[in-house]
């Protein structure tokens, strides 16, 4: 396609999410001339915050910091921002068919599969290594006796966290996550909200938004990124965009991928994730109510207008299949389905009357995400290294290739991008 309009800088970074600001934030700091495309109308991708519904801005995607050794601790702390803690496990709350949530005592047996749950997960590392023969996260947690009851509530605690089923995780890539960990188990939420670390981490960049990059074109000397009229040329371009967007073809790339890039960009999958928010005529919970959990289809619950604790406002988090089948429901039924699983969780009838607001976000819809974050089934752990590999000029980032940080997070996308920008001044 010819261009009416080009441009030169020395790296042109295609997204605006966490990680293509790290990168260009990296880049810009080494005092080399960057530019960022990003195709939506705003900065942040999978990290949205929305200031629009009254008093208590909530986030769309991304909310919890993973860890206090964290690229998100530091530079929150940098941007002198309000880290508040989050203890989500010592005061879950677990209901059943046959009993409203409540605190789980020691020797309850819900409590008991969870804590075993996390045992095992947290021993992954040490039963598998690059070349151990891979399983699913449930053939290895009833390998080593968890039961069809415990399975279930590992899918809640575990699985919907990564965005998956219990059945298409590979242990292998699990436990490489977890050998190079050192995040530790402390987990936080950003007073003043995602987005503002955002903004403070794009000041005094270029970043073009509103302009989605359909081709990339790489030549021996310089690679050419094709937005609508202009074309952008630089030594090296940094592609952030998630792998869902590359495997659904959304950007031509001249010459193809090799062979390998192709095939790690079909190992991943990216199943739906979508928040739901309730708001209430006043709060419907005791005060010590912060995270709660079932195995129905709205599996997790929290109070997310910290640090007011007392916010009459839900938010459930739902991902993987039962995602899928909240999805293609209208929200009006949607609706309906969740007040009536809260009723039963809270042991009363009138939560449906009390509810005053609903409203969900499902990121498999969104044409720049298709999905929450990507994982890896049994036997493609290799795939994860393979996406991040630079090929000439084309370096790749975003919360898939952190293959040696966490991947599926906010700190993970950070270090991939700083990791690409390292390898651009290379
Ligand atoms: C619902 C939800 C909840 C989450 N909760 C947490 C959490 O609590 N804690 C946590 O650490 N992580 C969480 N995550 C994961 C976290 O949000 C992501 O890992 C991280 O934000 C990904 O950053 P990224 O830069 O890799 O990708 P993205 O944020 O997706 O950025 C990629 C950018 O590329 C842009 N783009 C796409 N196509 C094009 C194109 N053709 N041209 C130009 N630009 C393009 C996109 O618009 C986007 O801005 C959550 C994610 C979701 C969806």
């Amino acid at each position: 396609m010819s261009q009416s309009v080009s441009e030169t800088f020395d790296v042109v970074v295609v997204g605006a999410g966490a990680a293509g600001l790290a990168a260009a934030r990296t880049l810009h700091d080494a005092g080399v001339r960057v530019v960022v495309v990003e195709a939506r109308p705003r900065i942040g991708g999978r990290i949205w915050t929305d200031r629009s519904c009254g008093p208590y801005p909530i986030e769309l995607g991304a909310e919890l910091i993973h860890g206090a050794q964290t690229s998100t601790v530091e530079l929150a702390m940098m941007a002198g921002l309000t880290l508040d803690e989050v203890d989500r496990y010592n005061g879950l709350r677990w209901g059943t068919p046959a009993r409203p949530l409540s605190a789980l005592p020691s020797d309850d047996p819900q409590r008991r599969s969870i804590e075993q749950s996390r045992a095992l997960w947290n021993t992954l590392a040490v039963r598998y290594a690059d070349h151990t023969p891979d399983r699913s996260l449930a053939a290895d947690l009833y390998h080593l006796g968890l039961d069809p009851a415990g399975l279930a509530i590992a899918d809640v605690v575990l699985a919907q966290t990564c965005c998956a089923e219990l059945e298409s995780l590979s242990c292998v890539d699990l436990a490489r996550e977890q050998r190079g960990d050192r995040t530790g188990p402390r987990e936080f939420r950003l007073r003043e909200r995602y987005d503002t670390l955002l903004s403070w981490l794009a000041q005094g960049l270029d970043v073009r938004l509103g302009m989605p990059v359909r081709a990339i074109i790489s030549h021996d000397n310089e690679v050419r990124v094709e937005v609508s009229a202009t074309a952008l040329r630089a030594r090296h371009c940094i592609v952030t965009v998630p792998v869902a967007v590359l495997a659904a073809g959304l950007i031509r790339f001249t010459p193809p991928l090799s062979a390998s890039k192709q095939a790690a960009i079909a190992a991943f999958r990216t199943r739906p994730a979508t928040k739901h928010f309730f708001w209430f005529d006043a709060p419907l919970w005791d005060e010590g109510f912060a995270y709660a959990a079932h195995s129905g289809l709205f599996a997790r619950w929290w109070t997310p207008a910290h640090p007011d604790v007392r916010a009459p406002l839900l938010c459930c988090y739902v991902t993987a299949s039962r995602a899928a089948v909240l999805d293609r429901l209208p929200a009006e039924i949607v609706r309906s389905l969740g007040l009536a699983e809260l009723s039963k969780l809270l042991g009363r009838d009138d939560v449906p009357a009390r509810c005053v607001g609903f409203r969900r976000y499902r990121w498999a819809t969104d044409e720049y995400a298709r999905g929450g974050y990507a994982h890896l089934a049994p036997g493609l752990a290799w795939a994860r290294p393979a996406l991040a590999a630079a090929e000439g000029r084309l370096h790749f980032a975003g919360e898939a290739t952190a293959y040696d940080s966490n991947p599926q997070t906010v700190h993970g996308a950070i270090d991939s991008g700083r990791r690409a920008a390292r390898e651009c001044l290379c």
